[in-house]
Parts: structure tokens; sequence; C-alpha cells
């Protein structure tokens, strides 16, 4: 038996390194690409982990020449957009010879979930990345960095940098001012490092309740930005923390938390999505704060807390892909509200959904690579996605034929011509263009099963496939269709048998001898259609799950609506159909879970990772064979 190309199953690498030669330039790259010319980074040392300015000072010259990171927070599963951020920053840290972090955002207490956790890590290794490196594990949590947090947050209170308002958040919020407006001081602004120092400390250990009192940073309450009016960085939450427990009862803010981590880390570029555009101010005032040293009004000097030169922002349109909703928080929805089967529904964009609907890493990689990066928003049609699919697969996936929505079509001179209860030999290539993957067998018998729509009473224009005899709307009378079964021979229809209600239940032609595929005088017959076929005598039945797109707009939500009345009821249709024989087991193309086909004429189909079983085969569509949706 041959086996079929094993790329198609196993988990592959990216790309190697000499193919990314090629790869389009875009705007990080040449921010990459300047900063290694110029030695931005070249000072840097690393401690063998995260730390502070000492511990990095300890350690040894970096050997990474960039640190990238990607940041998820552990809140659900991570979607296709995610796959593009990890395929940019761990695709960027391996092109450029440097490592990329898996870390995980976990300040935000309350939301995380192990299950999340581990589904994220599947996803990154699955995509064909890796965090450990050069030697390194840089698997990370933010959490880990909580008391280093708190110790930025007090220097900033005595380099004066930061104060404990208690404002009501009603007054805070009117106090910020607008786009038109300055904002006003808090009458809290003034107080004393000392003083603040102390209430920041009573916050810590549980003297105010929840919401009496937010740690901001002092800045600028007249900032045209307003993410520079005093953005609050610790706030009081009694909300007990997966890793750090019941330790906390302030948490940093995430504008705060950030690039604290990314610094911590060392991290050159920090690669975020565009709406953390007006962040970066902030990002980089931080990082400049807790860089410098201060000499305090006794004399004393302190500060140069983190490592320099500091990681620099730069963002990046999101991916907005049609018919998909990019957002952890709404996919939950979906889920919760049962609206699919789960996160790894083969209908949602999760890493996990496209994997189960038939994606493989290369096809991701390759729309990642193809979409780009660029500095403004735009939608993605979803056929690009589909297209990279399409190319991933068509070189390697085997051939198939299936018959989605099967009837019987009656070969009723097969017992003259072939002999009763004869069936004969057919054979068809794995690949077409593999002809070393070798040959698929299977039988012909006098009943095959073939697709209903193959048959037509009277044909519309252009229609080649099955017609009886029957006279068109000019009263001509047309002989019946003559057919090429794919792999076997040439048949002439004749007529089809009708039930009660009208519906075809067998389809009736006659095969004419000498016609066999591969047989001298095979094409003697001129035929202009070819259809695909099982025999009833071998075909295997099978379960296969039609997917049309989730919703039936565009953009989801375009026009403010609410995703759910856009949802397509039609995204789902299991058929009972007929495989052939190859693919059951021992088969020459015997289909285990995750392997991906070629149904011949269908599009391209993968074994069900869940529901397949060796007696119970379950094929997804995963993509037609050509964009025709909508057409
Ligand atoms: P969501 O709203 O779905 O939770 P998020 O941005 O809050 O998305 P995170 O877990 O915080 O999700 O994101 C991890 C990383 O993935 C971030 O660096 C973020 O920029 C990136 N990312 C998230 N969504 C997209 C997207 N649609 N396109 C590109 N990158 C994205
Ligand atoms: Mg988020």
């Amino acid at each position: 038996m041959t086996s079929p190309a094993p790329s198609i199953a196993a988990p592959t690498a990216p790309v190697a390194a000499d193919k990314e030669a090629h790869k389009p330039s875009n705007f990080l790259r040449q921010i990459i690409e300047k900063d290694l010319a110029e030695g931005t980074y070249a000072s840097r040392r690393w401690g063998g982990s995260p730390g502070d300015a000492a511990h990095h000072a300890a350690g040894q010259p970096d050997a990474a020449k960039v640190r990238m990171r990607f940041p998820p927070e552990p809140n659900g599963y991570l979607h296709v957009g995610h796959a593009k951020s990890i395929c940019l920053n761990f695709g960027l840290a391996r092109d450029y010879g440097g490592v990329c972090h898996l870390r995980f955002d976990d300040t935000n207490p309350e939301k995380e979930d192990t299950e999340y956790v581990d589904s994220i890590k599947d996803a990154v290794q699955w995509l064909g990345f890796d965090w450990h490196n050069h030697g390194e594990t840089n698997l990370y949590q933010a959490s880990d960095y909580f008391d280093f947090m708190y110790r930025a947050a007090e220097y900033l209170i005595e380099a004066g940098h930061a104060y404990v308002d208690e404002q009501s958040a009603d007054e805070m919020r009117q106090n910020r001012g607008d786009f038109g407006h300055p904002g006003t001081d808090s009458p809290f602004r003034s107080r004393t490092p000392a003083e603040n120092l102390a209430r920041f400390r009573e916050m810590r250990d549980g003297q105010l309740p929840d919401g009496a009192a937010v740690l901001r940073a002092k800045i600028d309450m007249a900032s045209p930005n307003i993410n520079l009016r005093d953005p609050a960085i610790y706030r009081i939450r009694r909300a007990h923390h997966h890793n750090t427990g019941d330790k906390w009862c302030i948490y940093p803010m995430y504008t705060y938390a950030h690039p604290i981590e990314d610094a911590l880390e060392q991290i050159t570029h920090s690669i975020c999505t565009l709406e953390f555009e007006d962040q970066r101010p902030f990002y980089d005032w931080l990082l400049d704060r807790l860089a410098e040293q201060t000499t305090l009004p006794d004399g004393q000097v302190v500060g140069g807390l983190i490592a320099t030169p500091h990681p620099r922002q730069y963002e990046f349109a999101r991916l907005n892909l049609t018919y998909v909703l990019t957002s952890k928080r709404k996919l939950a929805q979906l889920v919760n509200e049962n609206r699919v089967n789960g996160w790894d529904d083969p209908r949602m964009p999760t890493i996990v959904g496209l994997r189960r609907r038939g994606y493989t890493p290369e096809s991701l990689q390759l729309f990642a690579e193809r979409i780009g990066v660029t500095k403004s928003d735009s939608w993605i049609d979803y056929s690009t996605l589909e297209g990279c699919l399409r190319e991933t697969l068509d070189g390697s996936a085997p051939r198939a034929m299936a018959v989605l929505d099967p009837v019987k079509l009656v070969l009723t001179n097969w017992d003259d011509v072939m002999g009763a209860g004869t069936l004969d030999d057919c054979s068809a290539p794995i690949h077409p263009h593999h002809p070393e993957l070798g040959k698929r067998d299977f039988k012909i018998g006098k009943e095959v099963w073939i697709d209903r729509g193959d048959y037509e009473e009277i044909p519309p224009k252009g229609f080649f496939r099955l017609f009886p005899p029957h006279v068109n709307a000019s009263k001509q009378a047309m002989a019946g269709s003559k057919v090429r079964l794919k792999y076997g021979h040439v048949i002439e229809c004749t007529g089809a048998v009708k039930d009660a209600d009208g519906k075809v239940i067998e389809v009736h032609a006659t095969l004419i001898p000498d016609t066999k595929s591969g047989t001298p005088g095979a094409d003697s017959v001129k035929v202009k259609g070819v259809i695909t076929w099982v025999a009833v005598a071998d075909a295997v039945p099978a379960e296969v799950r039609l997917y049309e797109r989730l919703f039936r707009e565009a953009q989801p939500e375009g026009g403010g609506v609410d995703f759910l009345t856009n949802l397509n009821a039609d995204s789902l249709k299991v058929m009972t159909a007929y495989v052939e024989p190859s693919l059951a087991s021992g088969g020459a193309i015997e289909a285990k879970a995750d392997d991906k086909f070629q149904f011949e004429r269908h599009g391209y189909f993968v074994a069900d990772r869940v529901d397949h079983a060796a007696g119970k085969p379950v094929f997804n569509l995963a993509v037609g064979l050509k964009d025709s949706w909508g057409k």
C-alpha cells in the first residue's frame, strides 16, 4: 500500500529561513532592519530571565538580536486575528535572529482559565512556532511581575510622578475634560510623596474599600492626548488571582502593566494593534521614568529600575476578515449561547475551529504573509483565507471520489456486456502530479452511486452530464447524453425511475463496451461530460458536513446591528454520502482524523478530528475547489 504525502497530516515546521529572503518588506521589517544596522539594541544584556536593570546588567550580552513577544490574555480561545499576530511576532523574531516570548497577560484577575492557557500554547505550537529558543524557555506570565510593578509604583510616588486620587469615579471622569477642554487637577494631586506613599500602602494593605482610590500617574491634565491626563495605574480590586491567590487587593491597569512587562523581558520591538497608538506616549513616558535616575530632595539617588534602551511600541492594523467576528468576547457569546457547537466548531474563526475545518499551519502562515502588515484598518476578503488553504492543499492532498447526495445509477446492459454479478477493476492516481504516490483501486459494477445533481430530465443549456432522450424547447428530439464515469466507462443515459412524488430514485444508462479509461480505444466515443461516482458494491458510507459562512453579511455588525441577527441559519448541512473504498481502513489513502483530501469535483475535505473513526467516517468541507461562494 502506498501512503499519502506525509506532510499533510503531520505538524509542520515553519517555512525554512532561506525561503524567507524573498518575503516582501513592510514597515516593521524596515524598522527592525534599521535598528539592527544602527546597533540600537546591540549593547543589551540578558540576565537569562525577565528582570530589572541590575538583573540584566549582571547577565551576558544578549544572543538574541531582537526580542518580540506575543502577549495574549488567557480569557478565551485564539482566533484568526491572533494567528496573524503570532505569525508576525514569531516570524519576525525567526527572520532576524531573535526570539519571541509567549507571555500570558494575566494581570486582570477573575478572567483567566487554565483551559485557555493550554489552548493558547497548543495554538502557537500548532502554527509552527516555539517559545523554546537559543536554549531558553521564553514562556512567561505577567502576574509574576506584580512585585516589580508595585515597587515601580512606589518609586514613581517617591519621585513625584504618581499620586493617590480619592475622587469618585464620576468626579474623575468630569475632571478629565474632553477633546476640546483641558482637564482639571484633582484636589489630591498636590499631596506630598510621603502622604501618597502612606496612602498607597494602605490601599495595598486592604484598608480601603474597592473603588475608594486609585493611583494615578502625574503627567499633564491639559495634555491634548487624553491618555496622558494622569492615567490611573493601580486600582483596588478584591479578587482572587489564579497565580497570586489573595496576595494582592490592588491590581495594575493594563496600560501600566504592559510596558513594564515588555521592559522586564527586554523586548526590543513591541508590536500591537492600532487602537493602542494613542497609548504610545504613555508607554514611553512610563519607561523613560523607570529608566532614568532621580535625585530626591534628601539627596538620595533613586531610579534606573529598568534596562536601557527600553522597548518601543509599534502599531499595525488588526485583521478584519469579512463574514467573521474577531473578538474573543463575541466568540464566547456564540459558544455560550450554543449558536455553534463549541470553540472548535469548524465554522468558528478560532484556531481550533480552523484546524478542525481542515486549515493547515502552512495555509495560515501563507495567509499572514499574503495580507502583510499595514498602518491602516481595512477588511480582508474571506476568499483570501480560503485561497491560501486551497493553494497549500492542492499539491499534497490525495484525490478521492465521493458522492455527497447519492442517487443510484443502474447500468441496464451490464449483465449482457460484462456478465451478471461481475465487478470490474478501476484505478486512479492518488495525486495527478505525483505518480510516485501510487494508485487507488476500486470497483465498478452494475450499480453505482452518482450525485443527484448530475442528472436532469430536461437539461438546461450547457448541461453536459446525464440526461435521457427528450424533446427540447425547440421541439427537437434529443438523444440521451453520453458521459464518462471518471476512471471508468462511457455510458449513455436512457431514463430514470421516479417515486410517486416525482423524485428520481434511480437513473438508468447503458454501458458502451470497450470505452474503459486506460484501455485501447477508450477515447473512440467522444463525451462532453465526466462525472464522479462510487460503486454500490464497494462504496463506504460516510457523514459529510458541508459548511457555509457563519454570517450572512460581510460585516456581521455592519451598521451597528447585533451580529446574532446576521447568523446564517444554513451554515451546516449534514449529508449521508458515499466515498470510495480506498479511504477505508487498509485502503491506499486510508483516512485518519485530520487527514485532508480532495474529493474530486467537490472540494477539499478533512477527516473530522473529533468524530471521525475507522468504522464511522466523518468528513468536513474545508474549502470548495473554486471561489464560487455567493456567485
Ligand atoms: P480580543 O478582543 O479578541 O480578546 P485582544 O486584542 O484583546 O483581542 P489579546 O489576547 O489581548 O486579545 O491579544 C493578544 C495579541 O493578539 C495582541 O498583541 C493583539 O494585538 C493581537 N490581536 C488580537 N486580535 C487581533 C486581530 N484581529 N488582528 C491582529 N492582531 C490581533
Ligand atoms: Mg483583550
